[in-house]
C-alpha cells in the first residue's frame, strides 16, 4: 500500500503491467490518480482508494523543489 504519494513518483504496483514491466509514473493525482507504465507508456486511471490498495512501494521519490 501506498499511502503518500506525488506527482511524478515512480512506483511498483502489486501487479505488474500485461508488457511484464511493473514501473510506473504518476501522472495525475486527485479524486483519480493516473500512472504511466514505464515500459510502454500505457496510461491506466484508478481512484485514489484502488491506487492506495494496490500501490506496493515507492521506487523514486521526486525531489521536490527547495523553498529558498
Ligand atoms: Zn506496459
Amino acid at each position: 500500500m501506498i499511502a503518500e504519494f506525488d506527482l511524478g513518483d515512480v512506483v511498483l504496483m502489486k501487479k505488474p503491467h500485461a508488457c511484464g514491466e511493473n514501473e510506473w509514473t504518476i501522472i495525475r493525482v486527485g479524486a483519480d490518480v493516473k500512472i504511466k507504465c514505464n515500459h510502454c507508456g500505457r496510461i491506466v486511471m484508478l481512484d485514489r482508494a484502488d491506487f492506495v490498495r494496490m500501490g506496493k512501494k515507492i521506487l523514486v521519490k521526486k525531489e521536490q523543489p527547495s523553498e529558498a
